[in-house]
């Protein structure tokens, strides 16, 4: 698994319990605010022409999320991101809040 497709499960997984968490519909589908989330930023990290080789978001000079998604993307990981050292390794989440925390 490559960066941008670990990068991808760890975005769906974070937004998928914020969902529940906070609009919970069902347990396995997210509402259509979070749907439209996850596309979002999957599409962004399909789309970075830093590829799985840059270093950071934050450095890059293509700011690829737009405001109103990346306040979105923040609260999901600030939200998440504490919660997700007990499923996953902190190394495999750090970039993802870093870059938008
Ligand atoms: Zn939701």
């Amino acid at each position: 698994m490559n960066r941008i497709e670990r990068e991808k499960l760890v975005v769906r997984q974070m937004i998928a319990i914020y969902c529940h968490r906070h609009h919970a519909h069902n347990d396995n589908i997210l509402c259509d605010d979070c749907l439209d989330l996850l596309n979002y930023a999957h599409r962004r990290l399909d789309y970075c022409p830093k590829g799985n080789g840059k270093s950071s978001c934050r450095k890059c000079e293509i700011h690829c999320y737009s405001t109103a998604n990346r306040e979105k993307i923040r609260a999901v990981m600030k939200y998440v991101g504490p919660r997700m050292i007990f499923i996953h390794p902190w190394s495999a989440i750090r970039h993802l809040i870093t870059e938008f925390c």
